[in-house]
């Protein structure tokens, strides 16, 4: 398993998200964004609106998804 924070994927709190893929911790991130907003956290609205819109646009996100791809496989196994 390997941790990246909320910070990591563009957001605004440095919560850990652990995961044995990339994958996992970018919907790990998701629910953890979907949380936060939905309990009224004003300040993960927008990294809670650029990651809807890179579901909606998933090719214009590839760089962003590339880059975490890679950020995540160069971190060392924990
Ligand atoms: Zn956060």
């Amino acid at each position: 398993m390997k941790t990246m924070t909320c910070h990591d994927l563009g957001g605004p709190c440095d919560l850990a998200l652990v995961g044995a893929t990339a994958d996992d911790v970018i919907k790990a991130q998701d629910r953890h964004l979907k949380d936060a907003v939905a309990a009224g956290d004003a300040v993960h609205v927008p990294a809670r609106e650029e990651m809807k819109g890179r579901w909606k646009h998933p090719k214009r996100s590839m760089d962003w998804y590339r880059g975490v791809k890679e950020r995540f496989a160069a971190l060392p196994e924990g």
